[in-house]
């Protein structure tokens, strides 16, 4: 039996693959992160084995979930209690394009094996999603239609609470990109559109992420750009 620590600083052979393993480290922290804010146990943690380095999530009733850091790779497992078989869900590896998203919504969906969820829990991107699909829908009605659908509203805007999970971002490298951008939209190179603060503040400019972070990217300098409002737009929904 291997002793479980979700304290990093106890297991030096996992902090030294995370450290050695950039690209992989990042998947492997962000499906372990957003797999901490989804799990309802307490018995969650590291592994370190010379071989490979894991995160486990452990619910005796209904399987568990094992987050694996191997050789250059990251991969998420998930392990069925009723079968005892190994179902390995997805494996990532270690790329960029790694579609941790989807692995996370489908445990929303409970399309797994693993542990049941604390709460129905909302990715950020996902509410923006939502809203943007309602209305194209929307739009696919007559102008009767719509009007109906307007009546039937009171006008006062309902009020809902979610528990969203997102990624925490440094505020010194936003700042160090703004000021390496120096008030220009380092796509499409215009001066930013207007200035905060009415016009007494600094250059307006949004700082874009060229790998997102809920697709593995780090929060780093070389990750970044500083765009104009119009350009991020584009990079989201063009
Ligand atoms: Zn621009």
């Amino acid at each position: 039996m291997f002793s479980r620590s979700p304290d990093l600083d106890a297991k030096p052979k996992a902090k030294k693959w995370l450290l050695d393993n950039k690209e992989a480290g990042a998947i492997f922290m962000a499906a372990k992160d957003l797999l901490s804010a989804l799990y309802t146990g307490s018995n969650d943690g590291y592994i370190d084995t010379a071989q490979v380095v894991q995160y486990r999530f452990n619910s005796r009733k209904e399987g568990y979930v094992v987050v694996t850091g191997r050789k250059k790779f990251a991969s998420i497992e998930v392990y069925g209690v009723e079968t005892r078989d190994i179902e390995i869900f997805k494996i990532f590896p270690g790329s960029m394009d790694a579609d941790l998203e989807n692995f996370l919504a489908s445990f929303r969906n409970r399309e797994h094996f693993g542990f049941a969820l604390k709460n129905e829990i909302y990715f950020e991107n996902e509410i923006l999603d939502e809203f943007r699909e309602s209305v194209e829908e929307a739009r696919k009605l007559s102008k009767a239609e719509r009007k109906k659908k307007i009546d039937a509203t009171s006008g006062v805007p309902a009020v809902k609470t979610r528990q969203v999970a997102y990624h925490v971002r440094s505020p010194y490298v936003v700042a160090e990109r703004l000021e390496i951008a120096n008030g220009r939209c380092e796509k499409c190179g215009n001066p930013a559109p207007f200035l905060r603060d009415k016009g007494r503040g600094t250059p307006y400019l949004e700082v874009h992420h060229k790998i997102q972070l809920s697709k593995g990217g780090w929060d780093e300098l070389e990750n970044t750009e500083a765009l104009c409002p119009n350009c991020h737009r584009e990079k989201h929904y063009g």
